[in-house]
């Protein structure tokens, strides 16, 4: 029996194609084909500008910088994402604060959030300089809302959209920045489109897309027009801040830009999987996410989260995902929330501030989904998941 993953990448003949072609030109890197990938992502998520980057990672952390955010800043984020959604803050020098998770959509939760601003302008401590939303699984956060309280209370946004290239909101592709200053994609091969590793800055502020071109590649201009000194010679470049290399090769971009002609479909593939698993999984006694959205949103379906609580009939959550494992089945957690880390728990977080990421915590599995997971595999999840616990189904 073959292994099924919780998630993988989709790669055909002209994703190689592509790829080789670079191969055989003149650049492998700061080629022509970089500046085409974002051209077409702009495009895609009708932002201004597309920045690309060497991961969603540090694009998230030079995302923060292009902010401002620094030493005596504060950032809050949600208390369930991946780790790097917390850390961008910290490689700036600026402490971290989490916010609970809603039961339902799993993502930030809109009331804990406007609480803790309340409370935080209540007792006169610091206010986050950046609130960084993460759209869990490719459900979108609901945006207009974290707009209002950014406008209230002076704080600047970044979406993580790791998970949710090819999600809408009212009608808009996320990375859009209708309601955000930044919106962060990622292209690691389990998520929506992949470059290998690779990342995206998306965003309609002219000032913020030059800040994160100089801070992907050295902090480093060879713009006549932005020089502070008169060029000494033909060679003249200026370092103007301390920057990084950040920066996403064109091998890299080919693919990106090959996968991106394809999202539609991967997307349509996606929700095809999420509405097989929820007809299916509708007398298991299993918490599923809803497949019904507001109008004009939709969910990338980056991943499918069931919530198994303890009174289920095949078995506890503990039972069940050890029991897919087992039948190689490469069920998942995401996450473990972030201030559980070692590292975080050091910094002193109590998780009895975060009931619903506990909650969340002893509930969740992540099941297989992405494009071209067969139909036969999806039903041995789903039987495996229903079967009892120490016995065969017996009809
Ligand atoms: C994958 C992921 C990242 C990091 O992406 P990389 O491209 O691997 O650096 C950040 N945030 C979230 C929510 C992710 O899922």
């Amino acid at each position: 029996m073959s292994y099924v993953p919780y998630g993988r990448q989709n790669i055909t003949r002209d994703d190689i194609d592509a790829v080789v072609s670079v191969l055989e030109s003149d650049f492998l890197t700061q080629g022509p084909v970089g500046p085409r990938f974002e051209n077409a992502l702009a495009g895609y998520a009708k932002a201004r500008f597309a920045k690309i980057t060497n991961s969603a990672t540090s694009a998230l952390h030079i995302s923060c910088l292009a902010l401002g955010v620094g030493p005596g800043h504060l950032v809050w984020t949600t208390a369930v994402s991946f780790v790097a959604s917390a850390n961008c803050a910290l490689y700036c020098g600026a402490d971290v604060d989490f916010v609970d998770i809603d039961a339902k959509t799993h993502n930030i939760s809109l009331e804990a959030l406007h609480s803790k601003l309340i409370e935080a302008r209540k007792t006169n401590s610091r206010l986050p300089t950046v609130v960084i939303v993460v759209h869990l699984a490719g459900l979108p956060v609901e945006m207009a809302k974290v707009a209002a309280l950014a406008d209230e209370f002076g704080f600047q946004v970044i979406e993580d959209a790791s998970h949710a290239i090819g999600s809408m909101y009212e009608g808009s592709p996320i990375g859009s920045c209708e309601y955000s200053d930044i919106t962060v994609f990622s292209f690691h091969p389990v998520k929506i489109v992949t470059t290998g590793e690779g990342g995206a800055i998306l965003t309609n502020s002219l000032a913020i897309a030059r800040k994160v071109e100089l801070l992907r590649s050295h902090g480093i201009t060879r713009d006549l027009d932005e020089m502070t000194q008169t060029p000494h010679g033909p060679w003249y470049y200026e370092q103007q801040m301390l920057g990084f290399n950040f920066r996403m090769t064109d091998i890299q971009a080919a693919l990106g830009l090959s996968q991106l002609q394809k999202i539609d479909n991967f997307i349509g593939q996606r929700m095809e999987i999420a509405e097989r698993y929820n007809s299916l999984l509708d007398d298991a006694g299993i918490g599923t996410p809803s497949t019904i959205f507001a109008p004009g949103n939709r969910s990338a379906w980056h991943l499918y989260v069931i919530r198994v609580n303890e009174q289920n009939l095949s078995g506890s959550r503990n039972q069940i995902f050890e029991r897919l494992r087992a039948n190689g089945i490469g069920v998942n957690l995401h996450y473990i929330p972030i201030y559980r880390q070692p590292y975080y728990a050091k910094l002193g977080f109590d998780s009895a501030r975060f009931p619903e990421s506990e909650a969340y915590y002893r509930e969740a599995i992540s099941l297989p989904i992405y494009p071209r997971l067969s139909v036969e595999d999806q039903t041995r999840v789903v039987e495996l998941l229903k079967s009892q616990s120490g016995h065969q189904t017996i009809f």
